[in-house]
């Protein structure tokens, strides 16, 4: 891409650089179930103001719209100090800490490297596990050895995988890497001594219900021998993207619950020794994963049983009339771009 389109898409996507005073604040934290192992705990989830991914300048993924939550500049190390103290104030020694950036957590440019070990330091001896997130391309022997040291617990680093085709990563949903670099980047993650985790996207722009299904189900054999745990994904409509452009003229609709349940059940059986998990954000919602309006709730609460005990059998036993129209319309849906 040119230099001028990339600033321009920078331009569209960032918010004005932030004063101080924004640079300070946290986008959110808060708690919520999880499990470590099949043992279930609560998880602190903090959000931290960084300048965000860079790739969202140069290309950005179809379905992301986080840079709305970044500083459109580098936070400092003060300010980033000032983020992590408040946020610890609000913090109950919960076992599950997940840090995440609207970006990588290792990129030099959102959070440099002194504020990296500090930030992990201060849940050691408090938590049991943390994870943050990251591009590839970050996850190297020097970014991660200084962080293994100053965390006695487990340190889980997390990828945005998202497919193992690299057509459906490279054209579908925009990634700049293909699946190979994740797939080195978690073996580098597991050499350094930290555990490997891998998102993958359910329903991109341009694949049916069915297409989705099975990439993600193939996605799962593929990716389940590098990683220790495969989180699914489904999409929800986030603001400014090409996604949300295509939502508003018809031309896309967020994937069934009955989608993601059917790609748990095969995904189990594939999985081998890697944890499969799945937490829908939107879960229920219009602009989220959803099936008729009746059995949402009760669908989503299976779907989390199912991740935090990691036993699958009762995703089969689920029931609702709709159930037939997913089926029924997925059946007709003509073919899209992936056979
Ligand atoms: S999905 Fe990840 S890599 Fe893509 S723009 Fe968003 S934060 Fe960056
Ligand atoms: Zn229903």
């Amino acid at each position: 891409m040119e230099a001028s389109v990339a600033r321009t898409v920078a331009r569209d996507r960032r918010p004005p650089p932030a004063d101080a005073l924004g640079a300070s604040r946290y986008v959110n934290l808060w708690s919520e179930p999880e499990a470590i192992g099949t043992r279930r705990v609560r998880a602190f989830v903090l959000i931290l103001r960084t300048r965000g991914c860079y790739w969202a300048d140069v290309k950005g993924c179809s379905m992301c719209g986080y840079a709305k939550d970044t500083l459109g500049r580098s936070a400092t190390p003060a300010e980033l100090a000032h983020q992590l103290n408040a946020a610890l104030a609000r913090y109950r020694d919960e076992p599950y800490v997940k840090l995440y950036t609207s970006g990588s957590f290792l990129d030099d440019r959102e959070v440099d490297a002194e504020s990296r070990r500090a930030i992990v330091a201060a849940f050691a001896g408090r938590a049991e596990r943390l994870l943050f997130e990251t591009l590839p391309e970050f996850a190297t022997p020097a970014t991660l050895a200084p962080l293994i040291s100053a965390f006695p617990g487990t340190l889980e680093v997390a990828e945005g995988l998202e497919s193992t085709q690299e057509y459906v990563l490279r054209r579908l949903i925009n990634k700049g890497a293909n699946p190979v670099d994740y797939f080195e980047a978690a073996d580098r993650i597991r050499e350094a001594g930290a555990s490997p985790k891998g998102y993958l996207l359910l329903k991109p722009p341009y694949l049916t219900e069915r297409e989705a299904v099975a990439d993600v189900v193939r996605s799962v054999e593929v990716a389940a021998p590098r990683f220790d745990t495969l989180s699914v994904n489904p999409v929800h409509i986030q603001n400014g993207t090409t996604v949300e452009w295509l939502y508003r003229r018809g031309r896309y609709r967020p994937p069934w619950l009955w989608s993601l349940n059917d790609a748990m059940i095969q995904g189990a059986a594939r999985r081998g020794r890697a944890r499969l998990v799945t937490f829908p954000t939107a879960g229920g919602l219009p602009r989220g994963p959803h099936n008729c309006g009746e059995c949402d709730a009760r669908v989503l609460a299976a779907l989390e049983s199912a991740s935090l005990d990691q036993t699958f059998d009762e995703l089969a036993n689920l029931a609702c009339p709709c159930r037939t129209t997913w089926a029924t319309t997925s059946a007709l849906e003509p073919a899209g771009v992936v056979a």
